[in-house]
């Protein structure tokens, strides 16, 4: 899927996910906080860009939307330190991290992978993203999730556990990064449930505002 940078676009790679990175979210799902930030995965067919509808999965029921930044990489290569990191990414968008609950009840506990309750198809709605250079201050970013128009979530890239140079850095440990990769970096509390019908949005005043319906 083609990604939007601005008036550019380029074509998406790898989807990194990055779970538990807001301390108000550990507490409401009573996980532990992390030693290291939690990376996980997305295929690129999770991506789902605006305008296209997000079908209601059938492997689960409690379909949960997680309202995330999300960092798009312009650039290959590792960063030498993590100051340097941020040298990386190219742009800032807001998405959905979407997620069944139910699985991951039953994954969880097993110690089992995580595919069936993250990696889904359409699990990944993204939308376009702005140049971080017009952004005033990276760690400074407030968001909203809504669902129907309602907010359900409010979160500031200043409550982030793990920055994101931290964050790229440490990816950038295990996979050297390329353009067009993307990163989930974790939801803030207030997560939920979705139904058919639903309409749900993530919105940043310095970003965006952008949105899906669940059919
Ligand atoms: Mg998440």
């Amino acid at each position: 899927m083609k990604v939007y940078l601005g008036k550019k676009s380029l074509e998406a790679r790898r989807v990194f996910c990055i779970g538990r990175n807001y301390a108000d979210h550990i507490k409401e799902l009573s996980d532990q906080v992390p030693e290291k930030p939690v990376i996980f995965m997305k295929p690129e067919t999770s991506l789902v860009p605006e305008g296209v509808e997000v079908s209601f999965p059938t492997h689960g029921k409690d379909f949960h939307y997680e309202t995330e930044l999300v960092l798009l990489i312009g650039r290959e290569g590792k960063p030498a330190s993590v100051k340097k990191a941020l040298d990386y990414v190219a742009g800032v968008s807001l998405g959905f991290d979407l997620t069944m609950r139910d699985v991951q009840r039953y994954l969880l506990p097993k110690g089992l992978p995580w595919e069936l309750c993250k990696a889904f198809d359409q699990s990944a709605p993204v939308g376009k993203f702005l140049e971080k250079e017009k952004i005033k201050d990276l760690n400074k970013i407030e968001f909203f999730g809504k669902v129907n128009g309602k907010v359900v979530q409010h979160g500031n890239s200043s409550q982030m556990i793990n920055s994101f140079e931290t964050l790229v850095f440490e990816i950038s440990q295990a996979w050297k990064l390329l353009p067009g990769d993307l990163i989930y970096t974790g939801t803030p509390s207030g997560i939920g449930p979705v139904t058919r019908g639903d309409q749900i949005t993530a919105e940043s005043s310095e970003i965006g505002v952008f949105s899906w319906k669940i059919i």
